[in-house]
Order: C-alpha cells, then structure tokens, then sequence
C-alpha cells in the first residue's frame, strides 16, 4: 500500500546518510589529529582555507568543484566521497531492513520505522568508521570502541528486555534475536577467541583493538551473526590477502587492517545474518 512513499522514505534515509558520511570523515579526520569534535571548522587540510557550506554538501560538493579545494587547487582525496556513498547505502539498506521486519500502516508506523532505520544507519556507520580508521591507521580506536562496548551493553538490556516486556511491539521485531544470555555469550567467546589468538601468534597477528571490536561484535550481533560474521571477515582478509601478496611477491610481514574485514562481516552479518543461517541450515538438510 505505501510502496510510492516508501521509496521516498528510503530516498530521505540515503541523504542522512550522506551527511553522516561527511561526519565520519570529518570525525576521523579530527580523532587522528587530537583536534577538537565540536569547535574545529572543517578546513582544506593543506590551504588550510576555512570550507564553506557551499563546500561541505556531501557528494556533490566533491563533483561540483571537480574533487579539487576550491582555494588552492589540492586533490580531495577520494576517501571523502566514497565514505559519503557507502554511508548513504548503509542508511538506505537499514531502511529496507527495518520496513520489511515491520507493519507499517499509519504515521505513527513511519516515525518509528525512520528512528528505528536512523538507529540502525548508526550502528552500521559505527562499523564503517572502524573500518575506514583501520585502514588509514592501523588501529581500533581507544576512544570510540570502549564507549560502543559500553553502549553495547545497554542495547542488549534494553532490547532484550523489550522484548521480554512488550513482545507485541515491531519495534523489537527489528531487532530479531538479541537474547540477554546470547549475546553476553557472544561477546565472551569472541573476545576470549581473540585473546587466544593474541597468545598464540604473540600478538604479531591481531591486537586488542581486534579483541575490543570482537566483543563490541559479540554483543550487537549474537552468538549465530557473530560467527557468520568472523567467517565473512576470514574468507574476505584470506582472499585479498593472498592476492596482495601474491601482487607483492611476499605474504609473510604483510599487515592486513582486519578490522576492516571484521567491519565487513558485521555489517552483511547484521543485514542478512539469517537469510544466511538459514541457506545455510537448508544446504546443511538437504545433502
Ligand atoms: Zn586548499
């Protein structure tokens, strides 16, 4: 019945997450350089020229000056851009993800599937960023994984509990299986996994960001997401570790940003995760 303005729905939730995009970039921008969140303006990094509304509007600000500082000429680098599309494309699918687990037949219905997308759009965003700070610094940062840990907590508590309490509610529904036992479980296991691993390879392997970003993993995504989502993250690191090195001639020394590849494995885990558990049960039946 609203599938007119559902498309329009998912259009609005595309631009948020563009501007969220802007913000991630800016965000990590500021984190590596220990600059203030709320008063530094955003500033060519090189001319060092304050930017303009004009010059922040995501995407597009990128192809109307031509991915070029409008002051000095200086390439923008193409992370800016693409961090604002994907962004936006985490937004759009969250919205898909929300409207289709809910029944939405009045306004009421649309302001809860757009806050609850927008929750989801962060949540998955949030991934993005660790894996965009991974790849540009080799680390998980401090800063931002111990208040997700902590925010991780209370997501589980207060779903879990919804659920128990007002099992009637969509809300919840979107949510699917966070379970107050399993995703404590979850994060346990995930981050013990990690400590083992760190013994073992000596730390030359993961490190505790890896083993914070688990357990961050663990609580949002549960027990069964969270083991399709280390698989994805195994099978994604091995391929396009292999074909680097096999670029480079070497594998041995080389560096990979796992957390890129567990940020990956989290997001299709959380979007998908029981689509897939279920092929995979049914491939499992089958033979
Ligand atoms: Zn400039």
């Amino acid at each position: 019945m609203l599938k007119e303005p559902m498309s329009w729905l998912l259009f609005i939730l595309f631009l948020l997450g563009l501007s969220i995009g802007s913000f991630i970039n800016a965000f990590e921008y500021r984190l590596h350089k220990r600059m203030d969140f709320i008063k530094a303006r955003s500033h060519c990094p090189k001319c060092k020229h304050v930017l303009k509304a004009q010059d922040l509007m995501p995407l597009l600000s990128f192809v109307l000056i031509g991915g070029k500082c409008r002051y000095c000429g200086t390439k923008v680098s193409w992370q800016y851009p693409i961090i604002e599309f994907l962004s936006g494309m985490l937004f759009f699918a969250s919205g898909c993800y929300v409207s289709s687990r809910m029944h939405i037949q009045g306004p009421f219905d649309i302001v809860v599937m757009l806050l609850s997308s927008c929750f989801v759009g962060l949540l998955l965003t949030l991934f993005l960023f660790f894996a965009l700070y991974d790849v540009k610094h080799k680390i998980v940062p401090q800063k931002v994984i111990i208040p997700a840990i902590i925010f991780g907590v209370f997501y589980v508590l207060f779903v879990a509990l919804g659920m128990h309490f007002k099992p009637h509610l969509d809300v919840f529904l979107v949510f699917e299986d966070v379970s107050l036992v399993w995703n404590f479980v979850a994060a346990l296991i995930g981050g013990s996994f990690i400590a083992l691993l760190i013994i073992i390879t000596r730390g030359k392997g993961m490190g505790g960001g890896d083993l914070k970003l688990l357990v961050f993993m663990g609580l949002i995504l549960g027990l069964k997401k969270l083991v399709i989502a280390f698989y994805i993250a195994i099978i994604t690191g091995s391929i396009l570790g292999i074909s680097w090195g096999a670029l480079k001639g070497k594998i041995r020394g080389l560096k990979l940003p796992f957390a890129l590849f567990l940020s990956l494995g989290s997001i299709i885990a959380f979007l998908w995760g029981s689509d897939i558990y279920w092929w995979f049960i049914g491939i499992i039946c089958y033979y």
